[in-house]
């Protein structure tokens, strides 16, 4: 039997804090086997609190050394210690508490709060790790002002870092040093960081607009050294941009980010001490693909950003995190797309959301943008929180306008700064920049659930009216079964024979932000309306949710043709690639009914004829050739199956890759004339051009190679000439994928001989070997676990090898004895041990059993082996008790 359950905390229960925390002083004693940490934190009674109210302080896994309260020590009658901290009785108005703990880091495997990473301290606070560290208030409504002592041994630990401004650095005698830091900005103690260890560093400058100088360096491992330059153009990047686009300026005079290979997330904003998790900072053209290139320069800016939205202004509560996430990851996605290709950039965020967001909206997890009910706040780091919730900033921005969100942030940044506040205070501060009424829109933080739109249409030749008719819908989620209408704004055009027609809305004026009358936003708030344009000379097709307006399912029943037309002519890059996508999907879906028919494959003409007019177009960006190109995933397809009683793997795969076979077999001439057109000796570099090149060239060669024979060969000379780890990985892929048996072992092995000194590498190899089809990959999984290359106790080996073998390896993950989940509950009983926080997010591919035909008894017997086990973390307890609940 299990101990008690853990209980969920409510949202309704927030209460403030009674004790405020003006000073905090923190004396780390950093020793081989542990760790002392003091602390001297200044208390004083909130002026609305009542006289008397004890004082809570959190704490978990510590030693209590000693306690006093101005000097005076208190005795184990005078406080009551729980598994979960410490209350003080009786504290007076104003104080200072004194307290020692003994923390033991080298122990410390769920690396949250302080730990060992290698040979380096480092620390890892948000959300609750503050608390494995010292007695102290953990919320992120407590602010306090931080100064940090660091005292290590000088010959191992030579860098000793944290928050702020280094304010003094000397000798402790027999061998040791010690640095004392200084952040003047309050802070919660999710935001507090400690380094130390043996670290080298990069350093460069940055000017801000007000004029002060600013020291940039990357801490890493001596050997990293050559893989920081990236980052740091990156870092000046963003500084430069979140001047110019949001008047933010950065606040101390220095900013430094350390590299971390054992690290549960991306990175973290610790203010002006920006950890980051190895995999996401460090990178170079002979070890590192585009797309890890483009990765970092969004999480680093990403990370500065929060420097604002996050740190200056932060959240009062964990149920507020989308208030700096998914603003945050507004902001980063905006920067991307300033720096790269805007339509290719929004179109791989929407894949993401359409795949994994949608899916996770539609299972046991759901929950709004800002829950309301959390056992375990780390689960809630989540795609819906992130990604949702910047889709949420986004459509303030669409309805608002650029100027007026603009002046919006400007009073939020304004009138917060330093304070810890909620979405409410976000969207209050759009509302009164704006004038506009957002009372309705405020559904999206509290709703869950994805909305359907589903339109139809009129076209009435004689009086030349066109009549959409839109209504909308969202399904019951846990919790909450009846839904009220949202405010979606709908973008929307008009295509006709020669292009985009100009659009007169009955009864509205044109939409002011668009100056050539083409393209308008619809906005739809009740559950049904129509909308009726004038003026339209032929029966148009209609172009919808243009640039992805609104995180929504759009149901309207294109006919192909309709596709065929959207995706070769419509004004909207964004429409064109999922115009594109639609028509695949219909595609490989006919195939997979003629396959459960056992009839003849047979793929239509069309769309093989399409494939080839985007071949054959020169005018159009390489990138998004290739991604229109691309069909779309195997993941993506079961979502939108799990609608029409769940997706049958088998076919669904076989289907895709016969479509696939198909576009290679008949557009064979143009795959071949731009694989070889695109080829170029240039050094390489990761810009915009070079990355769309080598994405239509690698994604060429995937087509050609799934047709097997010659083709291969073509791979395997990619594979041994490649300059760069972007086509070197690619030709892999294929050969792993399309190769004969001895092909495939015999370049797995020569390019582990090549990079196994490499673990950011080594953990593609293993990606690349959890994803592959062919063979025996469950077999296959298990065995590498027992290879060198893997590690349990590091977060993103686990990832890379089960994480991505369980979410992209349908085939193999879901196959009808078992074996697939069976390996994964494997994985997650064995981690919960050792990193909960991990073992947790693992699980996330079970808990869809609704999605998948057939196998739902076998996913949930899995989930109720884990349900059972003795001890059970919260992390994992939370995501397997509310997966089972309505499953029997
Ligand atoms: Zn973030």
């Amino acid at each position: 039997m299990r101990e008690a359950q853990p209980t969920a905390i409510l949202l309704q229960d927030y209460q403030p804090p009674a004790y405020l925390l003006e000073r905090t002083e923190l004396q780390f004693l950093l020793y081989e086997d542990h760790v002392v940490v003091d602390s001297r934190l200044q208390f004083q009674r909130r002026a609305d609190s009542p006289a008397g109210a004890a004082l809570q302080l959190h704490g978990e896994e510590l030693e209590l050394l000693s306690l006093a309260i101005d000097g005076r020590a208190l005795e184990p009658g005078d406080y009551e210690l729980t598994e979960q901290g410490l209350e003080i009785e009786t504290v007076p108005a104003s104080f200072q508490l004194q307290c020692r703990t003994r923390i033991r880091p080298q122990d410390n495997t769920s690396l949250e709060g302080l730990y060992k990473s290698h040979s380096m301290f480092c620390t890892q606070c948000e959300a609750h790790g503050f608390r494995k560290i010292s007695f102290y208030p953990d919320r992120p409504d407590v602010m306090s002002v931080f100064t940090v002592t660091v005292e290590a041994d000088r010959a191992r630990y030579p860098v000793l870092l944290s928050n702020g401004n280094l304010v003094a650095s000397e000798d402790a005698g027999q061998g040791r040093h010690r640095a004392t830091w200084h952040d003047p900005h309050p802070k919660p103690a999710y935001l507090f960081a400690l380094v130390a260890g043996d670290l080298h560093y990069v350093e460069d400058s940055f000017r801000t607009c007000g004029g002060r100088d600013v020291c940039l360096r990357i801490y890493v491992e001596e050997k990293d050294l050559g893989k920081c330059e990236h980052a740091m153009r990156s870092l000046k990047k963003a500084m430069r941009w979140d001047e110019e686009v949001y008047g933010r300026e950065y606040d101390l005079e220095l900013f430094n980010i350390v590299a971390v290979d054992d690290f549960n997330m991306g990175a973290m904003e610790n203010k002006g001490l920006n950890i980051f998790n190895s995999s996401c900072v460090l990178c170079n053209a002979d070890t590192s693909t585009d797309a890890t290139f483009q990765r970092i320069e969004s999480i680093v800016a990403h990370e500065y950003f929060h420097n604002w939205s996050g740190n200056r202004v932060t959240c009062r509560d964990w149920f507020q995190l989308s208030l700096k996430e998914g603003f945050t990851v507004f902001r980063d996605a905006a920067f991307s797309a300033a720096m790269g290709s805007p339509t290719v950039k929004r179109v791989e965020d929407v894949k993401l959301l359409r795949t994994a967001q949608f899916a996770e909206d539609s299972g046991p997890m759901a929950h709004p943008v800002r829950p309301e009910s959390v056992i375990e706040i780390n689960n809630f780091y989540t795609l819906t929180v992130y990604e949702k919730g910047a889709e949420v900033v986004g459509m303030i921005h669409t309805l608002l306008g650029p100027e007026a969100f603009r002046r919006g942030s400007d009073l939020y940044f304004q009138r917060h700064d330093g304070q810890a506040v909620t979405c409410e205070d976000f969207i209050r501060a759009m509302e009164e920049a704006s004038g506009m009424d957002l009372g309705q829109f405020r559904l999206w933080y509290s709703q869950a659930g994805t909305p359907t739109l589903r339109i139809q249409d009129e076209y009435e030749a004689d009086t030349q009216r066109y009549t959409l008719h839109v209504q909308q819908s969202c399904p019951p989620t846990p919790g909450q079964p009846h839904k009220q209408p949202m405010v979606i704004p709908l973008a929307m055009g008009l295509l006709g024979d020669a292009g985009n027609l100009p659009l007169r809305l009955a009864g509205a004026a044109p939409d002011p932000e668009t100056a050539d009358n083409t393209s308008r936003v619809l906005v739809i708030d009740q559950a049904q309306q129509s909308f009726v344009f004038e003026g339209v000379a032929e029966r148009p097709v209609p172009s919808l949710l243009r640039g992805f307006s609104a995180p929504v399912r759009l149901d309207y029943q294109f006919s192909k043709g309709d596709l065929h037309a959207l995706m070769s002519r419509d004004d909207d890059g964004f429409v064109r690639w999922d115009s594109a996508q639609a028509l695949a999907t219909r595609i490989i879906l006919e195939v997979q009914d003629q396959l459960q028919a056992g009839a003849p494959v047979a793929v239509d003409g069309l769309f093989t004829q399409a494939c080839s007019e985007l071949l054959a177009d020169e005018s159009l960006d390489p990138a998004m050739v290739a991604a229109m190109l691309a069909l779309p995933g195997e993941d993506y397809l079961a979502e939108l199956a799990s609608h029409a009683g769940g997706a049958d793997v088998d076919t669904l795969h076989a289907a895709r890759e016969a479509v696939k076979v198909a576009v290679a077999g008949a557009c064979r001439e143009s795959l071949l004339r731009r694989y070889e057109q695109l080829a170029s000796s240039a050094p390489y570099a990761p810009d915009g051009p070079q990355i769309a090149a080598r994405s239509l060239r690698n994604t060429c060669l995937d087509f050609l190679c799934s047709a097997g024979g010659s083709h291969l060969e073509r791979a395997l000379a990619q594979f041994r000439q490649a300059r760069n780890m972007t086509d070197r990985l690619a030709a892999l892929r294929s050969i792993a994928f399309y190769g004969e048996e001895s092909q495939r072992e015999s370049a797995l092995q020569s390019f582990y001989a090549d990079w196994r000194h490499d673990s950011l590498v080594v953990n593609q190899w293993l990606g690349l070997q959890a994803v592959t089809p062919a063979g025996d990959a469950v077999a296959r999984v298990r065995e590498l676990m027992r290879h060198p290359g893997f590690e349990l106790r590091n977060p993103n080996k686990v990832r890379a090898l089960v994480g991505t073998f369980a979410s992209q390896n349908p085939v193999h993950f879901h196959r009808l004895d078992g074996a697939g989940y069976g390996l994964l509950a494997d994985v997650v009983q064995q981690l919960d041990g050792i990193n909960p926080q991990i073992a947790a997010r693992l699980l996330t591919p079970l808990t869809r059993w609704r999605n998948y035909r057939g196998r739902a008894e076998l996913m949930c017997s899995q989930l109720r082996r884990l349900a059972a086990m003795e001890k059970l973390s919260p992390d994992v307890f939370e995501v397997v008790s509310k997966s089972l609940e309505d499953a029997d």
